[in-house]
């Protein structure tokens, strides 16, 4: 047999967040002052007391393997706060704790899809949705939506991409990478398709704890009976406590999925990591202000973010409402010159920026937002402002 490489990673595209994350430091290595809103992660440091607990455990010697689906105290504890927090009743059998949510999505896709299986996203949507479909088995089925209907299909466009191959829907919201909150309509429209049609729901909250202006984050199971049988709710440590490097996420659901879920994980990547549980359980049962005191922090960024986006002209977007992006229509200025050179697509246009202005982005089309760039505005609001000049003086040089 030839020493070939799989048809499935053959054909996966490799995250362009996180190898625009690597170019970025990279770069910053060289000394360059690069400003990165391509970063799909909080500026702030864990919060103390979850460090401290995560080297308490290291001290502790709890630096062994523990159950699959995470120590039975952290799974009580994500019980216990997903009915306080979030009014959804999972007992803490139908919870699992993963290798971040990244991880628990792509369990949860290989736990309920047989080959060929058609998947629905809602886009612009998170650029792993897609591969993680396909590295399941499954077929990415893409609803596309517009700026103008504030990226969430109508009924009908949600019903018309409904096949007898349909087994689930992923949602996000709020969303990475337009911001936008999906209101209560939004959401019982998707429980009543997904009830008629009888598929999953799964229900990506990442950014649950990120929302502003008094937005409301509604967790979809928590709409009826029916949506609660029907979803996984998917969540993690990464945003709201600012654990991205921990790799700490978690998954609710039935029984059945849960399990299904637990005996994947336990081949695949057996229990996280015991230090992070840890650290994890000191997240979930201590003090919450530090969430409030970054979602405010957050807030006040996305304003400034949107203050540097109306002044220049050509670009547009649908206001945010949550997580930390912005997705900015720049189709305007596409087909304008930079130093003589044509800028024709997203993806030249964040080269562009990064290259002459050392601003890095994420062009939307691999968020299948073409003519779109990801602007993050997790960083500080001295390094947002310079960012802000440095896109404008760019800007200013297209003709
Ligand atoms: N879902 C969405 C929409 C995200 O943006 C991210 C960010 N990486 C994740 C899931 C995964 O987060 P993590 O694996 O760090 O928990
Ligand atoms: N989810 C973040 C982003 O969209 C982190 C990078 C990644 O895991 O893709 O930028």
């Amino acid at each position: 047999m030839p020493l070939t490489i799989s048809s499935v990673c053959r054909n996966i595209t490799p995250s362009t967040t996180l190898r625009l994350n690597a170019l970025v430091n990279e770069k910053k290595q060289q000394g360059l002052d690069v400003i990165s809103l391509a970063a799909g992660e909080p500026d702030f440091a864990t919060p103390a007391h979850i460090c401290q607990a995560g080297k308490r455990a290291i001290d502790e010697g709890r630096t062994k393997y523990t159950a699959v689906a995470g120590i039975p105290e952290l799974r009580r504890a994500l019980s216990e706060y997903l009915l306080s927090m979030r009014g959804l009743r999972y007992d803490a059998k139908q919870t699992i704790i993963g290798t971040g949510a990244k991880q628990v999505l792509l369990g949860a896709l290989q736990a309920i899809l047989e080959p060929g299986d058609e998947v629905l996203l809602p886009a612009p949507c998170w650029l792993s949705y897609p591969e993680m479909v396909r590295m399941a088995g499954g077929v990415p089925v893409v609803v596309h939506t517009t700026m103008d209907q504030g990226y969430v299909p109508s009924r009908e466009q949600l019903s018309w991409a409904v096949t007898p191959k349909t087994r689930a829907i992923i949602l996000n919201t709020p969303n990475n990478p337009t911001g936008v909150v999906w209101d209560e309509a939004a959401l019982r429209m998707v429980a009543e398709v997904a009830r008629a049609q009888d598929f999953y729901i799964i229900s990506d909250e990442i950014y649950e704890d990120l929302v502003y202006e008094g937005e409301k984050h509604i967790p979809i199971a928590s709409l009826s009976d029916d949506a609660y049988a029907r979803t996984i709710t998917i969540s993690g440590f990464s945003k709201a406590y600012a654990m991205t490097g921990w790799r700490l996420g978690y998954a609710a659901g039935s029984k059945a999925v849960i399990e299904a879920m637990e005996a994947y994980q336990s081949h695949a990547t057996g229990n996280p990591s015991s230090v992070a549980q840890y650290a994890a359980l000191a997240a979930l049962t201590g003090d919450q202000a530090c969430v409030e005191e970054m979602r405010r922090a957050f807030e006040w960024r996305c304003a400034a973010m949107l203050a540097v986006l109306d002044a220049i002209p050509g670009v547009r977007y649908a206001k945010p409402h949550g997580a930390f992006y912005v997705l900015a229509d720049v189709s305007r200025l596409l087909g304008k010159r930079f130093r003589g050179e044509v800028m024709e697509t997203d993806g030249r246009f964040a080269e562009l920026l990064l290259e002459h202005a050392l601003v890095s982005a994420v062009p939307g089309e691999p968020f299948f937002a073409p003519g779109c760039l990801r602007f993050s505005y997790a960083i500080n609001e001295e390094r947002l402002a310079e960012a802000g000049r440095r896109i404008k003086a760019f800007v200013q040089e297209l003709v």
